[in-house]
C-alpha cells in the first residue's frame, strides 16, 4: 500500500469507530482549531507575507478574521443543526414520523488553491469537522511557506487519522483522487474543476466544485460614482486582483466612463499611494508564468492608469485599460491580477450577449440607483452571487451561500451552508406498529376508493 492508501484506510477505520459522530468531539475539534490559529497568528502573517506579500490588514480582514468569524458561528450553532429534523407525514402515512437526519460523508478529501492559501484550505475545513467527517488537505503547491506551515499546525493539533495535510502538486492530487473518498471539496480553476468532476465520476463521489471565471462589475449612468469607485477599486486590487470574486472587468455606461476613471483614479491613489509596488505592501504576483502573462495583457488596450511592472519583485502597480476589444486575449482568459479593461454600453440589453459569452460568472456586480434596473440585472443574467452597489462583501455575510452556477461551480458553502455541503441528509420514515392501515395492500377493498380521495 502506498502512503496515501494507507492514510486513507487510517481515517475510514476512524470515522467507522463512530469518534466524529459527536457533539462534545465535533466541538472540541473546532475548539482546537481555533486555538491553533490564534496560537500561530505571527507565523500565518509571516508565511502570507512571504508568498504573496499580502499586507497584514488583508490578512485579518480576508484570512485570519473571515476564519475566526466562521469559527465561531459553527460553534455557536452546531447543536441546532445536528439535530434531526422533524418534518410533515402526508396522511397516506397515517401513524408514521418523517425525519431528516445529518449524516456526515466520512473521509473527505479538500483541494484548494493558492489565491487565499489559509482561508481556502481551512473554511472548508470548519464545515468538514462540524459536519462528522474526517479530512484530507491538499493545498496549493504555490504558496509553499503557507502550505508547510498549514501542514505543520494540522499535524500538531489532530491525529493524523483524523485530519491531516498531505502536499504535492495535481500527481500528489489524482492520486488522492484515485482514493474510496466520501467526498470532495475542490477550490480552483475552471479547467482543473472538470478533471476533478470526471475522477469523481469514476467512483460517483460527490462533489463541491468552487470554481472561477469572469466577473463582471457593472455601472449604469445613475451610479453614484464616488462610492462606485472606491468599492471598485478595493475589491479589484485586494490581493492585487488575485480574488475568485474581484471585478475582471468593467461595463460602464459610455456618458459616464470619464468621470468614473478619474475618480477610479483618485481611488487606487488614496488606498495605495501613487507608486503602490514601492509601498511594500501591495500584493505580488503569485509566480513568473502568471506575471508574464498579466503583463502580456497590457499592450491589448490604451492604459490610461498605471501599467508600471517589476518581474523581479513579481508586482504589477493597479491599472486601467481602455479602449478593449470584446475578442482579446485578455477578454477571453480570467484575468486574476491589477489590470481592469473598461468596455461601455449604451443600452443595458447589449450587454447580456457580452456577459453570456463568458459564461456563468461567480459573481456580478452592478451599481445603480434605480431599483427596477438592479432587479433587472439580477434576474437576466446568470452568474454565482454578487452586490449591488458594491463588490465582494457578499462573501462576507455567512447567512449568504457562496458559490457558482454552471461553469463557475457547484454546490455552495459558509456558515450553515457549509455543515450542509459536508452532510448527507438521510431521510428516515419511522413507521408506527401500533396498527396497520391496510389500503395500500393491493388485496384491500377500499383501498382504490381511499387512495383517489386522498391523492386529490
Ligand atoms: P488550480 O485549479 O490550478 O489549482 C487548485 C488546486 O488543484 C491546487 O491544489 C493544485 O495543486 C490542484 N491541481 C492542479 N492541477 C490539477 C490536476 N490536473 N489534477 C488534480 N489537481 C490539480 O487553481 P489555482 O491556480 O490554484 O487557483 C486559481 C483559480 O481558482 C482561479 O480560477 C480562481 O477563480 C479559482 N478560485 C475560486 C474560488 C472560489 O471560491 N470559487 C476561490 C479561489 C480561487
Amino acid at each position: 500500500m502506498t502512503d496515501i492508501q494507507t492514510l486513507v484506510q487510517n481515517q475510514k477505520t476512524m470515522f467507522r469507530a463512530g469518534k466524529t459522530m459527536t457533539y462534545t468531539y465535533r466541538i472540541h475539534q473546532l475548539q482546537k482549531l481555533q486555538e491553533m490559529l490564534n496560537r500561530y497568528e505571527p507565523r500565518i502573517y509571516e508565511s502570507l507575507h512571504k508568498d504573496l506579500n499580502k499586507s497584514s490588514y488583508e490578512v485579518l480582514t480576508t484570512e485570519f478574521g473571515f476564519l475566526q468569524q466562521e469559527i465561531n458561528y459553527t460553534i455557536k450553532h452546531l447543536r441546532e443543526w445536528m439535530q434531526p429534523k422533524k418534518v410533515k407525514t402526508p396522511t397516506t402515512h397515517k401513524g408514521a414520523k418523517s425525519l431528516i437526519y445529518k449524516q456526515p460523508y466520512g473521509v473527505t478529501l479538500i483541494i484548494s488553491p493558492w489565491n487565499y492559501p489559509l482561508h481556502l484550505a481551512i473554511a472548508p475545513l470548519i464545515g468538514a469537522i462540524a459536519a462528522g467527517n474526517t479530512a484530507i488537505i491538499k493545498p496549493s503547491e504555490l504558496t509553499p511557506y503557507t502550505s508547510e506551515l498549514i501542514k505543520e499546525m494540522i499535524t500538531e493539533t489532530f491525529e493524523e487519522k483524523y485530519i491531516t495535510v498531505v502536499q504535492g502538486d495535481k500527481e500528489v492530487s489524482q492520486e488522492l483522487l484515485e482514493q474510496p473518498l466520501d467526498f470532495i471539496f475542490f477550490t480552483g480553476s475552471v479547467n482543473v474543476g472538470k478533471i476533478i468532476m470526471e475522477k469523481a465520476s469514476q467512483q460517483l463521489i460527490p462533489v463541491t466544485l468552487e470554481l472561477g471565471g469572469k466577473s463582471p462589475c457593472i455601472v449604469d449612468k445613475d451610479a453614484k460614482l464616488e462610492y462606485a469607485a472606491r468599492r471598485i477599486t478595493w475589491g479589484k486590487f485586494v490581493n492585487a486582483g488575485q480574488t475568485c470574486v474581484a471585478p475582471d472587468y468593467l461595463l460602464v455606461h459610455r456618458d459616464i466612463k470619464q468621470p468614473l476613471i478619474d475618480h477610479l483614479k483618485k481611488e487606487i491613489e488614496k488606498m495605495y499611494s501613487e507608486d503602490p509596488m514601492q509601498s511594500g505592501d501591495f500584493s505580488k504576483i503569485v509566480n513568473d508564468a502568471h506575471f508574464d502573462r498579466l503583463v502580456s495583457y497590457l499592450d491589448q488596450g490604451k492604459i490610461v492608469y498605471g501599467g508600471k511592472s517589476d518581474r523581479t519583485n513579481r508586482q504589477i502597480n493597479p491599472t486601467l485599460v481602455d479602449n478593449v476589444d470584446w475578442t482579446s486575449k485578455m477578454m477571453h482568459d480570467e484575468i486574476f491580477g491589477p489590470i481592469l479593461p473598461i468596455l461601455t454600453y449604451e443600452n443595458l440589453e447589449e450587454i447580456h450577449d457580452h456577459i453570456e459569452h463568458s459564461r456563468n460568472p461567480l459573481a456580478l456586480y452592478f451599481f445603480s440607483e434605480n431599483e427596477k434596473k438592479q432587479e433587472w440585472a439580477i434576474k437576466n443574467i446568470s452568474f454565482g452571487g454578487g452586490c449591488i452597489n458594491d463588490t465582494i462583501m457578499h462573501l462576507g455575510n455567512n447567512q449568504l451561500p457562496f458559490g457558482g452556477i454552471g461553469t463557475s461551480g457547484i454546490g455552495k458553502y459558509h456558515g450553515k451552508y457549509s455543515f450542509d455541503a459536508f452532510t448527507h441528509e438521510k431521510s428516515v420514515l419511522k413507521q408506527t406498529t401500533s396498527f396497520d392501515l391496510a389500503f395500500r395492500y393491493p388485496n384491500s377493498k377500499v383501498g382504490r376508493k381511499i387512495l383517489k380521495k386522498l391523492f386529490k
